[in-house]
């Protein structure tokens, strides 16, 4: 009995599995030839942090607080920063991460009292070796800022 049994359902099951071939041949594909063509990232994709910047003040927000570095579970961030004067508050001098570990769990963005990081939309990193995923967030901006310089110029040039 148990042998027709196993016969009847291994049946409906290739007739349930040629249903859904059958049903995805009707509909458009969704394959891309990449990287020729791209499709759009959906707004949940978490790249690895970056500093945001800022319209008001062109640059990020980052208060050397610590408690990004302090918080990560993975210990892969890296904050420097120093005084410019000997009472005043201490200014970024340096931002980096160890991509290589980081889970993506968003801890640091939650906990970062100014709203200064984001995830970036990097999705097209490689690398030979760990230290290719050490990524510098200070050079990263002052290339962004740079870009949107240029940016900036060309619309006026074109306007
Ligand atoms: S996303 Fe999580 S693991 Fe990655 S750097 Fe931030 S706190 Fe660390
Ligand atoms: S939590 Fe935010 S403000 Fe504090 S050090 Fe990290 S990035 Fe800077």
């Amino acid at each position: 009995m148990g042998y027709f049994k196993d016969i009847i359902d291994g049946g409906l099951s290739l007739i349930e599995g040629m249903g859904v071939t059958a049903r995805r041949l009707f509909q458009p594909l969704i394959t891309v030839q990449y990287p020729r063509k791209k499709i759009p990232l959906s707004s949940a994709y978490r790249g690895h942090i970056e500093l945001k910047i800022f319209e008001e003040t062109g640059t990020h927000k980052c208060i050397v607080c610590l408690n990004c570095e302090k918080t990560c579970p993975s210990g892969v961030i890296r904050v420097q920063g120093e005084k410019q004067k000997e009472k005043g508050p201490k200014t970024l001098t340096g931002y980096v991460i160890d991509f290589s570990k980081c889970s993506l769990c968003g801890l640091c963005v939650e906990i970062c009292p100014t709203s200064t990081l984001e995830y970036s939309r990097e999705y097209e990193l490689v690398g030979d070796t760990g230290a290719d995923c050490v990524f510098d967030l200070m050079l990263r901006l002052a290339k962004q800022v740079e870009q949107r310089e240029e940016k900036k110029k060309t619309q006026g040039i074109a306007a």
